[in-house]
């Protein structure tokens, strides 16, 4: 080899030498710096992070759009396969239960132990887990709670399962043992073993998705207070007033995935278990002596018990699933776009640009989170979001810039979370993806994700494939396609709607646009969580220096006066529950309406204090539930008019002072007319309108009964146009009559033919006023309700103020803007409500708001009710000083 070559190579290495050098050091430079500038040097974090979760083999509940699938039973009994995935698997087993009335109760063994020793059994193999499910399996009674992780995690995973029996706790090392969970299935099915819980709503679900362990036969501790009407409810006071243990609940947010763990911790994890026997062995004896204390008959002796055992046993039938939306990202979307952009009533050009960036960001997001398995405020803030959509920042440098400062801006941030720096790292290897979505050259929202899908899990990706992920990228194909297919369905006419598109529109106008629950949090001033609300609430407390905020994402505060009483303490957790944006009845996610389960028309009308419960009273319904409990909630109307003697309709005779409108009602009038005598404004409008638009074209036999109709409304005597003319405008508030006036003409004509298209195609709907009736008066008076309605969480917890009473609800569309509009059922609900207050007083509201959940309940079925739902519901709490439902606040804030 010639020198000149020889020096060549030399020099050559020699400069890769250096490059290499001043690359490595300039890569520790920036790395140390971080929060200056880093670019992706290296393809993804994952590849130098090792997470526990990546240790499992088999994951049930993928990071996938899928759905998520329930253990399938291949024993005889399932007899329908094809339903399987809604079914719970063991629903035979947990109707028996719940029909039973000899349900024998193991732990009543008088023998329990309060002293919690020194010794537990760490479990963390599949032998000893294997041992485990033995010792179980003769047990008829055992323990159990779980912990969970959900920071560095998608949709977040069992991190230790706690299980005592009468002997011993066992920590179950839930991350070791991932895999081989399926070991316990059979003791938590088993109906003949009581598994004691407090407050398992949530673990019944994490149980399933994790590692299809079913329970079957529970003992809920919090629901045996529940039943006990006990002044407070957490674990926390049972621990103290029945054991005289004391707790520190802040452990509860620790990083559980952490090994070993801090002595502490173990401590922490194994009182929740350890002493629940003992706890239950307490209440059931009170339960008992509750029944002999208050029955005269040996048959109900067990009431109170069995009430506790049914209500445990109802959380049991609870199915896990994944939360779905019609795009990736897009209810997070919605959400920080009502939040903060919408919020503050800007319409500029940059604020819809804005719009559309959020959206796009959120969807990345949301695909990014899935990819790297990591929960979607991990790798990208709201704040983050919403800074980086406002400012839209052009360089690299500015965009990472944006994003550390928004987390400065945040740093009361929760222990767990302030140990990583902001911008987090999914953000510091992928910042390329945010920089070319602010120079919009991944142009349409569709074109992105299955560009970063490509770019990250493709041949050449540049992140690892995880189990989490790999079914990601066989579903994406369909995810997509699913969603861009149907859209053009727009301004067609309208007598092409078959039923099939008319409901695909009604979804569209009438469900919210934006998740209902925001689930914000208020802490008390010790840390202890009082409830889940929206973010109105939140602000109330806010702007009047009552409370600051500890987390943005999603926003917590904590309230600097002590409240006067604790969400536990009320008797119903129910406040204290996140809230799924999902149907109640059926668990569709995709869309949904809120529904009141009171009617509004005797809603509006009850004392102000009792109005407040709604979030207790306002459900979220899909569009097939929904016409499912409208129907029910009109039959019972309907017997309520009959029970009660009062008339769900005016009826108006003779003369032409009906046009008036307003209830010009007596007493007499309405105590003599059954409800069947009157004629719906509905129906009369309708008749009304088909006669004078078609009355010469139609047939004379439809012709006759709809002269009919609308002669039950003029007291049988002959009508003239005028007459219809009229009609046209019966049961309208001045108001909406004044809208019809301005709008008639194209309009009314749709209608018309609408509603008799309808009643053509569909003549077995019922006569009320259910959804289909709802779209003819959308499209009548191309009514704003809609737009109203996607206000994304006005009444949530129940802290909301309620703007309007026409929210996207089918059954109280009819009475905006005007309580005493004869379009609804106002005045019968006004006489209804007037009445129970004289004669009963305000329990006899309460007692009627309990006829209508269980009126409802019995409808819908609903599978999905958030857990501390219950048809008894009291509605009795006290408002603190500072409450926005204080009756003499209210006045002075107002
Ligand atoms: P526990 O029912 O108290 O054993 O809580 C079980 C799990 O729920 C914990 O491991 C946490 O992951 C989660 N958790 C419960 N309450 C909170 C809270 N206030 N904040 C955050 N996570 C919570
Ligand atoms: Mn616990
Ligand atoms: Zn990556």
């Amino acid at each position: 080899m010639e020198v000149k070559e020889k020096a060549k190579i030399v020099v050559t290495v020699a400069s890769l030498v250096a490059v290499t050098v001043l690359f490595v050091t300039e890569y520790r430079r920036r790395r140390s710096h971080r929060r200056k500038q880093i670019f992706p040097l290296s393809s993804c974090y994952l590849h130098s992070e090792m997470r526990p979760q990546f240790g499992f083999k088999r994951v049930l509940a993928d990071n996938s759009y899928s759905e998520f699938k329930h253990l399938k039973l291949d024993d005889a009994s399932s007899s329908s396969e094809k339903a399987s995935n809604c079914h719970h698997p063991y629903e035979s087993e947990i109707t028996v239960l719940l029909e039973n009335t000899q349900i024998e109760f193991g732990f009543l063994r008088g023998e329990c132990s309060l002293e919690m020793s020194d010794s537990y059994v760490w479990v963390e193999t599949e032998s000893q887990l294997k041992e485990l499910a033995e010792v179980l399996a003769k047990e008829k009674v055992f323990a159990v709670d779980t912990e969970q992780h959900s920071w560095r995690s998608f949709l977040g995973f069992t991190s230790l399962i706690q299980i005592s029996t009468h002997e011993e706790d066992f920590l179950v090392d839930t991350i070791a043992l991932h895999d081989a969970m399926s070991i316990l299935r059979p003791v938590f099915s088993d109906p003949n073993i009581c598994k004691v819980f407090h407050g398992a709503d949530n673990d019944v679900l994490w149980l399933q998705r994790d590692f299809h362990i079913y329970v079957v036969n529970m003992f809920d501790t919090a629901k045996a207070c529940e039943v006990l009407s006990k002044p407070q409810r957490s674990l926390a006071y049972l621990l103290e007033a029945v054991c005289g243990v004391a707790t520190n609940k802040l452990l509860q947010r620790e990083d559980w995935r952490q090994r070993p763990l801090s002595k502490e911790m173990v401590e922490y994890a194994r009182t929740d278990a350890h002493y629940l026997l003992y706890i239950a062995d307490a209440l059931t004896a009170e339960l008992k002596q509750l029944a002999t204390e208050d029955s005269s008959s040996p048959d109900d002796k067990f009431h109170f018990l069995l009430e506790a055992s049914r209500r445990s046993n109802m959380t049991c039938l609870q199915l896990y699933t994944k939360e779905t939306e019609d795009f990736p990202g897009s209810a997070a979307a919605s959400s920080i776009i009502y939040r903060h952009l919408n919020g503050h009533g800007d319409t500029s050009t940059i604020s819809l640009n804005a719009e559309e960036l959020v959206r796009k960001i959120c969807a990345w997001r949301d695909l990014m989170a899935r990819i790297h398995d990591e929960s979607t405020r991990y790798v990208l803030p709201d704040q983050a979001v919403v800074a980086l959509a406002c400012k839209q920042p052009t360089t690299t440098e500015d965009i990472y810039g944006t994003i550390a400062h928004t987390d400065l801006a945040t740093e009361s941030s929760p222990s767990l979370n302030s140990s990583v720096q902001s911008p987090y790292p999914v953000i510091c290897s992928h910042l390329d993806d945010i920089y070319q979505m602010i120079l919009n050259k991944l142009a349409k929202l569709d074109d992105i994700l299955p560009l970063v899908l490509k770019k990250c899990l493709g041949t050449n990706g540049t992140c690892p494939i995880s189990v989490f992920n790999y079914s990601l990228l066989l579903n994406f194909k369909t995810k997509l396609s699913s969603h861009s297919a149907p859209k053009q369905n727009g301004h067609k006419n309208f007598k092409q709607f078959t039923r099939k598109a008319s409901r695909e529109l009604f979804v569209k106008k009438f469900s919210c646009k934006a998740p209902v629950y925001h689930n914000c949090r208020i802490y008390a001033n010790d840390g202890r969580l009082l409830c889940y609300c929206d973010k109105r609430k939140l602000e109330w407390y806010l702007n009047r220096g009552l409370a600051k905020l500890v987390e943005e994402d999603p926003p917590a505060i904590m309230l600097l006066f002590e409240p006067k009483g604790r969400p536990e303490d009320e008797g119903n957790d129910f406040y204290i529950q996140t809230k799924r944006n999902i149907c109640v009845g059926c668990g569709e996610g995709k869309h949904y309406l809120r529904y009141r389960i009171i009617p509004s028309c005797y809603r509006v009308h009850f004392p102000e204090h009792l109005k407040s419960h709604r979030s207790h009273d306002i459900v979220l319904l899909c569009v097939d539930c929904h016409e499912v409990a409208h129907a029910a909630a009109e039959r019972y109307k309907k017997q309520i008019a009959t029970e009660f003697g009062i008339p769900l309709f005016v009826r108006r005779v003779l003369d032409s002072k009906e046009a008036q409108g307003t209830s010009s009602l007596t007493e007499d009038e309405s105590m003599v007319n059954s409800e069947d005598a009157g004629v719906s404004p509905l129906h009369l409008r309708s008749a009304a309108m088909a006669l004078l638009r078609h009355g010469n074209r139609m047939p004379s036999s439809r012709r006759e009964e709809l002269l009919q109709i609308v002669k039950m409304y003029y007291g049988g005597r002959d009508i003239s146009e005028d007459d219809l003319e009229r009609a046209l405008l019966i049961g309208l508030s001045p108001h909406e009559r004044r809208r019809r006036e301005r709008k008639q003409g194209v309009s009314l004509k749709h209608s018309a033919e609408v509603a008799r298209l309808d009643k053509q195609e569909n003549d077995e709907n019922n006569d009320g006023e259910g959804p289909a009736d709802s779209e003819k008066i959308m499209n009548v008076e191309r009514s704003t309700v809609a737009d109203d309605s996607g206000d994304g969480g006005t009444s949530e917890g129940d802290g909301a103020t309620e703007l309007n009473d026409a929210q996207c609800n089918g059954n109280t569309l009819h009475q905006q803007n005007s309580k005493l509009s004869l379009l609804g059922h106002g005045p019968h609900g006004k006489q209804i409500v007037e009445y129970l207050l004289r004669e009963y007083g305000e329990d006899g509201v309460r007692d009627f708001c309990q006829r209508w959940r269980k009126v409802f309940v019995d409808a819908v079925h609903p599978r999905h009710l958030p857990g501390g739902w219950n048809v008894s519901h009291s509605g009795r709490r006290d408002f603190g000083e500072f409450s926005v439902y204080n009756p003499t606040k209210r006045l002075s804030t107002e």
